[in-house]
């Protein structure tokens, strides 16, 4: 997708600070870090959102979650605990509409609000 700044850093057009990246997914350190550790898990395949998900993309996502499993570990924070996140849409805070996760720890992160 041309227009998207994700699928401009699959690309490498746009550089980012790389914490893994295999055929199918890249995890790279947020530009603005919500907390000490703040990934963003991504397929290279571009999904809009949650909300256009369909078929494979279930496996894709699924997939997702062992990266992230063994990427907090990768990252020093399994033991203490962290928080993976979709936004999903204008409510949900969705800004960058190439489907993601957040991966969030390093910290007591506080309750979630609405
Ligand atoms: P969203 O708000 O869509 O759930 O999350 C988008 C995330 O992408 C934000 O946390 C934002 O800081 C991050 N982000 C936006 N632009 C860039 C960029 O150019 N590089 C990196 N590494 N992260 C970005
Ligand atoms: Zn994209």
């Amino acid at each position: 997708m041309e227009n998207c700044l994700f699928c401009k850093i699959v690309n490498g057009v746009i550089p980012s600070s790389k914490i893994y990246e295999d055929d199918e997914f890249l995890v790279f350190h947020d530009i603005q870090p919500a907390a000490p550790v703040h990934a963003v898990m991504i397929p290279k395949k571009h999904i809009a959102s949650m909300n256009e998900a369909q078929g494979d993309d279930f496996v894709l996502i699924g997939k997702l979650h062992q990266v992230a499993q063994t990427t907090a570990e990768q990252l020093g924070i399994a033991e203490t605990g962290y928080r993976l996140i979709n936004n999903c849409g204008p409510d949900g805070g969705q800004t960058v509409f190439h489907l993601h996760f957040h991966l969030l720890g390093g910290a007591k992160l506080g309750a979630l609000t609405g």
